[in-house]
C-alpha cells in the first residue's frame, strides 16, 4: 500500500525532494504520489510539515 498525500498539502515540495525513487510530483494545488513507484519508505512523511502524506 503507497502513501497518498491528503488535502492538508501546502504544495511547498519538501516531499518530492527527499523522495528515494521519484515517486512524487507536483499535481493541481498539490502533490501526489505514484502508487506503482513508491516503496513505503515513509521519509515524505517526516519531511511533510503539516503531515499531509499518510500511509
Ligand atoms: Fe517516496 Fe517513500 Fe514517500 Fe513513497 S513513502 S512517496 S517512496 S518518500
Ligand atoms: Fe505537500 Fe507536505 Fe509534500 Fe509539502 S511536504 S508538498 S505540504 S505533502
Amino acid at each position: 500500500m503507497a502513501y497518498t498525500i491528503n488535502d492538508d498539502c501546502i504544495a511547498c515540495g519538501a516531499c518530492a525532494d527527499g523522495c528515494p525513487v521519484n515517486a512524487i510530483s507536483e499535481g493541481d494545488g498539490k502533490y501526489v504520489i505514484n502508487a506503482d513507484t513508491c516503496i513505503d519508505c515513509g521519509a515524505c512523511a517526516g519531511a511533510c510539515p503539516v503531515g499531509a502524506p499518510q500511509a
